[in-house]
């Protein structure tokens, strides 16, 4: 499997160049050449196969070209140690729990696979490689856990001071050793704004060769299409005739994009939603035709502020830019903060089923959608407790988890460029 850029030229690069170059350097997104179809016996008999022979199954024909039989077996392994279930909410709504890994949010399958990767891909003759990242929160501690201790590999995580969760301040900070943490004084935008800079300086990448860990990179990517294959699989008992819809909190679109391409190897889901909050850049694309990126607004859900989202260029690549087949498969829908508490109180007070506010958006997403002939699945992309003080408004019994923040390790800086740069520097 060759690997493409959405921007297309002559470029065509093996999954182990398109992981380690992150973004196609026409500045496109890489995208496999095309997506396989798996038989449909497959999925007539999925609740046979473990999850791991699934994920083989999905992605090997991916990957096989850079990784042998044995490697991705192991990275497998290594990426899905933890369980992922289906839970029923209420009457064909179900949950899919992403938040049982490390540091509790879905991302950590993209972060273990890729990190995984690289580690094999890497030898220890070449130069040691710096990924950057930027973070509203989820990425780094996902991003941070899933690289502590790669060899040769180095992470610095850029985060807008104040503005993260103690908790997830604490998971990027309490490790240390690869894993460099700087607190900007600034907002996340200026955060990405030292990366993308960092990327661009000619004179730095002479000495450091650098990378992104961000959900551009396809190593991120592709191991998300399993959570469908896993949602599929455990719903099929309750399904019988009707037809399968998945709801997907989404910000840079990097999860649905990933069910789309499942989609398009066969899976039975007839719809996909985008589940947004109040940054709703894709929903105003479907309704008016028209792609406008807007600055984003801070939320409860605010690993979902996103007002550019970064896989819209895949997403209209996989239907050839064509807007009647993006709407063919996927439908939006756009929450505001009162919503999003009024779900988390209802679905605790009706079901005793407590939601982080991703999940709420995705679940009020879905109800919106479903008629009588459809079962419907959204994601828990978070747990609870890495978003407490949210569910504190209205459930005020619900306790957090104390972290000690005396011992962690981070750097603080001015969102000056030149601050930024004499700190990596430092670091090689
Ligand atoms: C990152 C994240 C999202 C958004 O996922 P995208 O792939 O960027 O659309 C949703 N929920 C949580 C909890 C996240 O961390």
């Amino acid at each position: 499997m060759k690997y493409i850029s959405t921007r297309k030229n002559n470029e065509q690069v093996s999954f182990r160049e398109a992981v380690i170059n992150g973004l196609s350097n026409n500045g496109g997104l890489y995208v496999p050449k095309e997506i396989p179809k798996l038989p449909s016996s497959f999925f007539k008999t999925i609740e046979d196969y473990s999850n791991n022979e699934i994920a083989y199954k999905v992605l090997h024909p991916f990957v096989q070209e850079s990784l042998n039989e044995e490697q991705l077996m192991q990275i497998i392994e290594e990426t899905l140690s933890f369980p992922i279930p289906l839970k029923n909410i209420e009457e064909n709504i179900f949950a899919l729990e992403l938040f049982h890994g490390p540091t509790q949010a879905f991302k950590d399958v993209g972060a273990r696979f890729m990190s995984r990767c690289l580690s094999h891909f890497k030898t220890k003759k070449e130069q040691a490689l710096n990924i950057l990242v930027a973070t509203s929160g989820d990425t780094g501690s996902a991003v941070a856990n899933g690289f502590f201790n790669v060899p040769n590999v180095a992470v610095t995580i850029l985060f807008p001071k104040g503005k993260v969760s103690p908790y997830q301040e604490y998971q990027m900070t309490s490790l240390g050793k690869n894993i460099h943490v700087i607190e900007v004084e600034g907002t996340f935008d200026d955060c990405q704004q030292l990366v993308k800079k960092a990327f661009t300086d000619v004179e730095l990448k002479k000495r450091i060769k650098l990378s992104s860990a961000n959900s551009i990179n396809i190593a991120r990517l592709l191991p998300q299409m399993l959570y469908y294959f896993f949602a599929y699989k455990q719903l099929k008992p309750y399904v019988n005739d009707k037809k399968v819809v998945v709801s997907v909190p989404s910000g840079n679109l990097g999860n649905v994009t990933a069910g789309l391409f499942a989609q398009q190897m066969g899976l039975p889901v007839s719809k996909f939603i985008a589940a947004l909050n109040t940054n709703d850049t894709f929903l105003e694309y479907l309704t008016t035709g028209i792609y406008q990126s807007k600055p984003s607004v801070l939320t409860y859900s605010n690993a979902m502020d996103v007002g550019n989202p970064s896989n819209f260029e895949r997403i209209l690549y996989l239907y050839q830019q064509k807007i009647h087949l993006v709407r063919k498969y996927i439908a939006a829908y756009s929450f505001s903060d009162a919503d999003t508490l009024e779900e988390i109180m209802q679905t605790f007070k009706k079901h005793n089923y407590l939601l982080d506010p991703h999940g709420a958006i995705g679940k009020l997403a879905l109800s919106q959608y479903l008629d009588g002939n459809s079962a419907g699945v959204f994601l828990g992309t978070a747990h609870p407790q890495k978003f407490s003080e949210v569910i504190q408004k209205v459930i005020p019994e619900y306790v957090s988890k104390k972290v000690d923040l005396r011992n962690c390790n981070k750097q603080t800086i001015s969102n000056s460029y030149q601050e930024f740069k004499e700190f990596l520097h430092s670091t090689i």
